[in-house]
């Protein structure tokens, strides 16, 4: 640990899924910390569309990419899942739910591969079998059933997190945002706030999600990030067949779909692509005509019982060159601890990311492997500015 370590509390900037799972562990290794939320911490949940999210324990990510179907990634999920369990014992609150995914789509067949060669249990469906079991009516032939996939409920994670942080102590500013920051020696960092206020810190934890280049342009450093937008929303069903609704995923080719149970007489669905901007100053929040118009063709094709869009709108979420997370510490001292970089897929690792950083923003070293998601290698683009 670095001499700093302990005097001061630990500033963690940003109270969403990186900062309150950072709060969670640095509260269990008794450290003293401050959360500073710009907003409401789990505001209305639309940063991540809503307080259902899909975990899904295999190798691929929850949209069955290959380049996140790699061994880092299986094992960084495995860790998590350990985790998510550990905190539901701790605080009592049930987070996840194991309901099984359907995987349809003209790229489904590939992902059986990658659920082979991680062991992931899974059953193969044509259509007659997936439109027997649900609403579903598949364009095509193949899909297939992960029966250990499911949900997490982002709002109770988020609810865990903190109650178990203000357990140990940890302080949660909201309506407070980070408006400046800087080192002033090796043992102190000194932040300054929307309320005119100045904490002192012995370390710093980034965690502003898609909002993380401006707050390293204060320490003059820029990360190659482009903003990438969710395009979510929830429909209103038929009653009579909102019980043949399961936690879908459509792969396709021109990209990737996904939707979860029927809940309160609706399902919330999800698009990806769209166009990614520069920085949030460019970011749009309203929905595009394309993919909207998109999203309501395929819901009215391919699913019986859908009725009427109740809402819409896109969620904005930081990706790297290559597409993997930032998880590590800057350089130089009293550390920063930063993560981002998510790819709007991130929640499901909220146990591995908060932990490695109460680590690294306490001086120890990580307990999982976070060596290829350093901020130095050459796709995460540091540089000075
Ligand atoms: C529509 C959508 C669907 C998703 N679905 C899934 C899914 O199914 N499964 C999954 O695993 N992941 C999913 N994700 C990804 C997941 O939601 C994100 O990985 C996660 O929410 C990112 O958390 P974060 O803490 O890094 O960032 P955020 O949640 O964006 O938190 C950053 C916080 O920092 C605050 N902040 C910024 N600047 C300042 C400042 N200067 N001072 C103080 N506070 C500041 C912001 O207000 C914000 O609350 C989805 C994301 C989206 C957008």
């Amino acid at each position: 640990m670095w001499a700093g370590a302990g005097k001061l509390p630990v500033i963690v900037v940003g109270g969403g899924m990186a900062g309150c799972a950072a709060a969670h562990y640095l509260a269990k290794m008794g450290a003293r910390a401050i959360v500073f939320e710009r907003d409401r911490i789990a505001r209305d949940l639309s940063m991540h569309g809503g307080a259902e999210l899909a975990y899904r324990w295999g190798p691929t990510s929850p949209w069955g990419r290959d380049e996140q179907g790699d061994d880092l990634h299986a094992a960084l999920a495995a860790r998590s899942l350990e985790g998510w369990r550990a905190i539901e014992r701790e605080t009592q609150i049930e987070i996840l739910r194991e309901n099984g995914l359907l995987v349809y789509g003209d790229a489904a067949e590939e992902t059986k591969a990658l659920l082979e060669k991680h062991h992931v249990p899974f059953e193969s469906l044509d259509a007659e079998q997936m439109a027997k079991r649900w609403a579903v009516k598949p364009k095509t032939p193949a899909g297939l059933f992960e029966k250990t996939s499911g949900a997490l409920w982002a709002d109770r994670a988020l609810a865990a997190f903190r109650k178990s942080a203000a357990a140990g102590g940890v302080v949660f500013r909201e309506g407070e945002s980070v408006v400046g920051y800087e080192r002033l020696d090796r043992e102190t960092i000194r932040v300054r706030t929307s309320k005119r206020e100045t904490a002192f810190g012995s370390s710093l934890v980034l965690a502003a999600g898609a909002w993380t280049n401006d707050l390293l342009a204060h320490q003059h450093l820029r990360l190659d990030l482009e903003i990438g937008s969710m395009l979510w929303g929830h429909y209103a069903v038929d009653p009579a067949a909102a019980g043949r609704f399961p936690q879908w995923l459509r792969l396709s080719s021109g990209g990737s779909c996904w939707g979860f149970p029927a809940h309160e007489g609706r399902i919330r669905v999800a698009v990806d692509g769209g166009a990614r901007a520069a920085s949030m100053a460019s970011f749009v929040k309203d929905a595009d005509a394309k993919r909207a118009g998109l999203l309501d063709e395929l819901l009215h094709d391919e699913w019986d019982g859908v009725k009427e869009k109740v809402a819409l709108q896109c969620s904005p979420f930081a990706v790297t060159r290559d597409e993997s997370f930032v998880l590590d510490v800057l350089p130089g001292e009293p550390p920063i601890a930063i993560f981002c970089g998510e790819r709007g897929q991130g929640f499901r690792f909220a146990p591995v990311i908060g932990q490695s950083l109460a680590e690294l923003a306490t001086g120890r070293r990580p307990t999982v492997e976070t060596g290829p998601l350093s901020v130095a290698r050459p796709a995460a683009g540091l540089t000075r500015i």
